[in-house]
């Protein structure tokens, strides 16, 4: 690997490494021209060339890169690496023995020490996904220490790194066995059908875990649950685990379709007595508003930002419009369930955009819970945007 590199912090942001602030932005660096090869580990210093913090060169989005240690003395080396991703899997002991959960987060980027990866695992297989090329030039070392750590059925990767963060088409498989798809796997009991081999969404939401056994467990009972922008339909899925009399999934895309009938299928639920649509949520709406239908619990989990043929969305702007009409079909005292993934505001904002819709449709609710992401998506207080999920489970009381 190339030699340590010193980039000058601009004066502005010396307060924010000092702190713990993890990211280094583009725009806190001084001589960014210095920056040649991702993956050059990087030492950065204030105007009185004062060491800050240590850490690598990768593009992220705005990102140039994220603080490792502290510690001058500290080197980069396969020892950081595994000492991070043992602590990681420590910290998750309670999952690893959890026979109802066989699926969850094990490092989670900056939450875990080392911004740009995350590594989740699938009953026995790990997938590694990379977010620059810079930490990707760590693969090796990753990779060893899992060899080291655990033993492991097979390894998946990711890549995530062109200019934008999406994924690059790439055959997914690192080392071990290949697993056989649909991989099943399980979370507080609800089985899902995962493929790890087929790009960057494997079929389910990780983080979604707390929320999707509270709707079962609590709310679904005896209800019609209207899951909107429903994906492979695991909201729903749990609605009919919790007894929901029926549920009624509506995603655009058409893959939406088969993939929901198969997680109904692996959870032993006849898909046949639920209804899978294929269409505009916002198309949707107005059907559901003409032909006067109410559901006891409307399901809300939009992408932060989509456009489809009629409409975009972006939900830093959009989402009280979304609740609004989420309103109009939800029956007295049924449930809402509200959910984003935006990190570009938090909970509070979130809240007011509640507020905001019930206000304007002349409704009164009382939020009942709130979540944000669970524990093995480990997170720091010192980088905010890292807690991006907020869901709250609302009950429309009018
Ligand atoms: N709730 C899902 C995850 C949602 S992912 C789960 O728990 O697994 C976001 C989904 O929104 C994608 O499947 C995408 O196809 C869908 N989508 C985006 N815009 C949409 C629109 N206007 N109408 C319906 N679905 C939409």
């Amino acid at each position: 690997m190339a030699k340590t590199i010193n980039l000058q912090v601009k004066s502005d942001f010396v307060k924010y490494f000092k702190s713990g602030y993890p990211l280094i932005n583009k725009d806190a660096i001084k001589n960014s021209e210095v920056l040649k090869v991702e993956g050059t580990i990087i030492d950065l210093f204030d105007d009185k060339n004062q060491f800050l913090a240590k850490g690598y060169y990768g593009t992220q989005n705005k990102g140039r890169g994220w603080v490792l240690t502290r510690n001058k003395q500290e080197e980069i080396n396969q020892v950081f690496f595994q000492g991070k991703i043992k602590q990681a899997l420590d910290y998750r002991k309670a999952l690893f023995e959890d026979p109802e959960t066989t699926a969850f987060r094990i490092f989670n980027g900056e939450g875990d020490g080392i911004g740009g990866l995350t590594i989740d695992y699938y009953d026995g297989y790990f997938v590694m996904s990379w977010y620059s090329e810079g930490i990707y030039r760590f693969k090796d070392y990753v990779i060893e220490a899992l060899t080291n750590l655990v033993s492991f059925k097979g390894l998946y990767e990711k890549k995530r790194f062109d200019d934008k963060g999406t994924y690059i088409e790439d055959d997914d498989f690192v080392a071990g066995e290949r697993a056989n798809f649909p991989l099943v796997v399980k979370q507080n009991g609800i089985h899902f059908a995962t493929y790890l081999n087929d790009g960057a969404m494997v079929g389910v939401f990780l983080d979604q875990r707390d929320v999707r056994k509270t709707i079962r467990d609590k709310y679904s009972e005896g209800k019609h649950v209207l899951n909107t922008f429903s994906y492979t339909g695991a909201f729903s899925v749990a609605a009919a685990l919790g007894g929901a009399s029926k549920t009624t999934s509506v995603d655009l895309a058409n893959r939406s379709k088969p993939k929901t009938i198969e997680q109904f299928s692996v959870n032993g639920l006849d898909y046949a007595a639920h209804d899978i649509i294929v269409e505009d949520v916002f198309n949707y709406f107005k059907y559901a508003v003409r032909k006067q239908l109410k559901f006891g619990m409307v399901i809300l989990d939009p992408p932060s930002f989509a456009r489809s043929k009629k409409h975009t969305f972006s939900a830093g702007k959009d989402y009280p419009d979304l609740l609004k009409q989420a309103i109009t079909i939800t029956e007295k005292n049924g449930i809402i369930v509200a959910s984003s993934n935006c990190s570009t505001f938090g909970m509070s904002k979130f809240k007011g955009f509640i507020e905001k819709a019930f206000k304007a449709s002349g409704e009164t609710y009382k939020i009942l819970e709130e979540f944000s992401l669970p524990n093995d998506f480990k997170t720091i207080k010192e980088f905010k945007e890292g807690n991006y999920l907020k869901v709250a489970i609302i009950k429309k009381e009018s």
